[in-house]
């Protein structure tokens, strides 16, 4: 059995962009809510169909100087164009795009996961400064 870290890969291997790209501000202000952007398939759109889709992100953040991390949010997505007529019949899919809002006092680490239906576990991470 694989070591659980050996799971997410990091970069990518196939055509279609898998890891998770962070937007945040490169500074923040302290206890100031900011935005944090998600995106899977940024430069090049991931597939969104029935049979391969995103099936949710993770978000977690890891404040310096502190021992575990604390989990920001679960994002499933879970639209992907099957209806009762079967696959790929709907209008409606979730795009693989993800925002939420956090404030802190300490800068940390951004850390997101994703699962690819097909090609599986992908993570990355970003530094965030607090002033
Ligand atoms: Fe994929």
């Amino acid at each position: 059995m694989s070591d659980f870290n050996e799971l997410f890969k990091t970069a990518d291997w196939v055509q279609e962009k898998h890891v998770p790209v962070i937007e945040v501000p490169e500074k923040i202000k302290k206890d100031e809510p900011m935005k944090i952007t998600v995106t899977v398939g940024k430069e090049i759109a991931h597939p969104n169909t029935t049979e391969h889709h995103i099936e949710w992100i993770s978000l977690f953040f890891q404040p310096e100087g502190e021992k575990f991390p604390h989990t920001i949010g679960r994002f499933n997505l879970s639209a992907h164009g099957a209806s009762a007529e079967g696959p790929n019949t709907s209008t409606i899919y979730t795009d693989s795009e993800i925002v939420c809002k956090l404030k802190t006092s300490k800068p940390g680490t951004i850390m997101a996961t994703s699962c690819c239906n097909i090609h599986g576990l992908w993570s990355s991470s970003k530094q965030l400064k607090v002033e």
